[in-house]
């Protein structure tokens, strides 16, 4: 292998030497862990400092060619200069300067900035790795004359970004199951309005839960995932994470004063994606100081940083909140932050989740505790009245209206600031996917961006199944041969 090539190993410890491009395409490791770079790429202050003036398709192009060094670094840059443009980034609040990709604005007179990450298609920051997925999926099954079908399941937000970053691509088809009559009006007209050949919208006779289940049980049938090329695009792929660490350079270089000017970040936490770029874009020089997890009352995370006890929970006691994107209780990212904490070391990562499986959590030793409490990590948790009183209060005063997992993180951002420090909190999405919650805080309804001012009236392709596997499977077969 030449010097200077990243390659990943698994967080289990006995699947290693890959590259970026063959991670890419696959979900989990071969012995159920997760990818990470073999060691995280350093920067210094100063020559982060000289990147203040770039544009954020040349800044992501700085930091993503370190991750992804098996691809052709001119290639990925031309992706990257597609990918980020103002046009594709504009769908929030008229009128304004979009150039920036992901603008801060200020709020409680300058003591907490809010990063806009919503303003892609789908309303929600997971477009700005999505657009990006998109792309590179097409190229590299393109380079590599390969096709894939990738199956998911959706409560919202996942679901619509997926569809709308591979819309139309090559060689790739969506088959996304949805649970029938649990979304929101808004979000079942944006996915299922969408007439692209490629992509299929199968609304299941069931709860989220079952659609989700119907997606393993397809992705555990070996046969049948090679026989029709089944991949994913869930929140533990690399090439996401590897995308989203690109906005926290961006924000720092917006609002630091000097270049070992701490910022701390707020981050409305669900699978633990987000807040984990964060994390690393530390271990890459990056001046981060507190990393503040916000959660709502499913807080198996905040009980983490507060005990140093892991408790996941059952489907049962993970409750259907007013934050839909963070009602998750095995946060699938976790285990890349533990993998650090505990050295890492594999041995110690299969030891715990070994614990999680038998007893549904662990506890960490002191030394690790230690290490948790040194890495920055703080947490904070709302409940549907701190959304409300957040939204209210900010539409009230600023006139800014927020989502409620924004609100979440903003909540937390004002409980765990210090003086003197600049807070920044992600903003997650944007309040038009979450009417009916807007309207009961503030009275009135949210804006609609002009490029969905008719959604709920476009004519819909959605296809109706039950909560059974072999149909779906038949779908998807059929689908592929015709
Ligand atoms: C996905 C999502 C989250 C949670 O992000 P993670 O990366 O899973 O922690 C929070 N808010 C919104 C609106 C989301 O769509």
């Amino acid at each position: 292998m030449p010097t200077g090539y990243m390659t990943y190993v698994s967080t289990r410890g006995e699947d290693s030497g890959a590259f970026y491009s063959d991670i890419v395409l696959k979900g989990l490791a071969a012995d159920g862990g997760l990818y990470v770079p073999r060691e995280y790429p350093k920067l210094a202050p100063s020559k982060i400092w000289s990147w203040k003036e770039l544009s954020y398709h040349e800044l992501a192009f700085k930091i993503m060619k370190r991750f992804a060094t098996d691809i052709d670094p001119y290639r990925l840059e031309v992706l990257l200069e597609r990918t980020y443009r103002p046009d594709r980034f504009c769908n929030g609040r008229a009128g304004e300067d979009f150039s920036q990709i992901t603008p801060v604005r200020f709020i409680d007179d300058g003591n907490i900035g809010v990063l806009e990450l919503s303003n892609g298609p789908t309303l929600a920051f997971k477009d700005i790795a999505m657009q990006y997925l998109g792309a590179l999926f097409e190229m590299l099954l393109t380079d590599q004359g390969k096709e894939l079908n990738i199956l998911g399941a959706t409560s919202g937000d996942t679901g619509s970004a997926a569809e709308y970053a591979l819309r139309g691509r090559k060689g790739v088809r969506v088959f996304m199951l949805s649970p029938k009559g649990r979304m929101s009006a808004f979000q079942r007209a944006q996915m299922y309005s969408l007439n692209d050949p490629n992509i299929y919208n199968i609304a299941v006779r069931g709860s989220f839960d079952d659609a989700q289940d119907i997606v393993k049980a397809c992705s555990s049938d070996a046969g049948f995932k090679a026989m029709y090329n089944i991949g994913t695009v869930n929140s533990i792929n690399w090439a996401r994470i590897s995308a989203q660490v690109v906005y926290y350079f961006k924000a720092w270089l917006a609002v630091s004063q000097s270049p070992v000017d701490e910022v701390d970040f707020a981050v409305p936490s669900g699978n633990f994606g987000n807040v984990l770029a964060g994390w690393i874009a530390k271990q890459m020089g990056l001046p981060v100081g507190r990393l503040v997890v916000a959660t709502n009352e499913n807080d198996v995370l905040h009980e983490f940083f507060t005990t140093g006890v892991y408790r996941v929970r059952d489907a049962e006691h993970t409750y259907a909140t007013s934050s839909p994107s963070m009602d998750i209780s095995k946060a699938s990212n976790f285990e890349r932050y533990i993998f650090d904490i505990v050295g890492r070391n594999p041995a110690r990562v299969r030891e715990l989740w070994t614990m999680v499986a038998l007893n549904g959590g662990f506890e960490l030793n002191e030394g690790e505790r230690r290490k948790v409490a040194e890495s920055g990590f703080v947490s904070a948790r709302s409940t549907h009245q701190d959304r409300l009183k957040t939204i209210a209060e900010l539409w009230q005063k600023e006139r800014f209206m927020v989502d409620p997992h924004t609100a979440d993180g903003i909540k937390a951002a004002r409980e765990c600031r210090r003086p003197g420090v600049q807070m920044v909190v992600l903003e997650t999405a944007l309040p038009a996917k979450f009417a009916d919650t807007i309207r009961e805080a503030t009275g009135s309804g949210p804006e609609i961006p002009v490029t969905y001012a008719d959604i709920e009236t476009r004519p819909q392709k959605v296809t109706e199944l039950d909560a059974d596997a072999a149909a779906v499977k038949r779908f998807i077969s059929e689908a592929i041969k015709a």
